[in-house]
């Protein structure tokens, strides 16, 4: 596997104010990494320099290419983001005509739009979706709506920027779950930037920053296991994954279960 995302000795300030001192993102092709860290710790700042909406000297590197002012175009065709808030996106009426929004705008030709419109509903669930307003939907709804009108793109990495922060529990479930089975089928590179260390679960690998720089990085399970360095962080291990974790421990599950109904089930059995 190659690396897809690296950030060399990146350091970034805001006029008074250091963020990032020599930080060194890798992630490779085909990777799911949650990046996670407190409120004020350079979440958002770290999606906006990987997408070049800020920029400085420090050194970027996106499938190959070296981020520069002037091929932000090409980088920006690699990387698709997913907002938390997605309401006031929404350009059209339709769900179907949402998705073929940005194809359209691409002159993409009629019939390919339409045949990734279907693939892409297909996979996301959501072909009962198409003639309605995306506007009405439900909040899990909208998130689908506006992850196909990405996905349609074929992106090669996928940003999420607490996308998924304002579902509840079984929605954000959902949605991470069909977003991981395209994920291994489209072999996506996904970042999940937030807050919540729930979602790290999807991941197969857990970063968190702090203090300017990466505190931790590694598989997800080992991350949860240094507890102390990640109540140093701030966070704490979600109740679930303490619960699970203890219970695989002494070999009465064999994987951690966020849901409790599901958990009850697997002690049942
Ligand atoms: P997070 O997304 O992890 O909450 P941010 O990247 O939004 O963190 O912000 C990191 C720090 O940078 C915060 O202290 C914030 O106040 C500061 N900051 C964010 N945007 C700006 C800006 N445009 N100008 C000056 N400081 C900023």
């Amino acid at each position: 596997m190659s690396e897809i995302i690296q950030t060399k000795n990146l350091s970034f300030r805001y006029d008074t104010e250091l963020i990032f001192y020599r930080l060194n993102l890798s992630v490779k092709t085909g990777e799911w990494v949650t990046v996670i860290g407190p409120n004020g710790s350079g979440k958002t700042t770290l999606l906006k320099l990987l997408t070049g909406l800020l920029y400085n000297d420090s050194e970027i590197v996106i499938d190959g290419i070296r981020l520069k002012k002037n091929n932000l175009k090409t980088i920006r065709k690699k990387i698709g983001v997913i907002f938390d808030n997605v309401d006031n996106q929404f350009v059209t009426e339709t769900v179907k005509s949402e998705i073929a929004f940005t194809m359209e705008n691409l002159q993409y030709k009629r019939k390919e739009i339409n045949h990734r419109i279907e693939k892409i509903a297909r996979q996301l669930k959501i072909e009962h979706l198409l003639d309605q307003d995306p506007h009405h939907l439900s909040g899990g709804e909208k998130q689908k709506v506006a992850l196909a009108s990405i996905l349609a793109l074929k992106p090669k990495i996928i940003l999420l920027d607490e996308s998924f922060s304002m579902l509840d529990v079984n929605e954000r479930k959902e949605i991470l779950d069909i977003l991981k089975q395209i994920q291994k089928e489209e072999d996506l590179t996904i970042l999940n930037i937030t807050h919540n260390l729930e979602e790290a679960y999807w991941g197969e690998r857990l970063i968190v920053l702090y203090n300017r720089s990466i505190l931790i990085d590694g598989p997800t399970l080992d991350v949860f296991a240094h507890d102390k360095l990640l109540n140093r962080a701030g966070l704490e291990i979600p109740f679930m994954v303490d619960l699970s974790m203890k219970l695989k421990l002494y070999g009465l599950i064999d994987r951690i279960i966020l849901d409790m109904d599901e958990l009850v089930d697997a002690l049942w059995k």
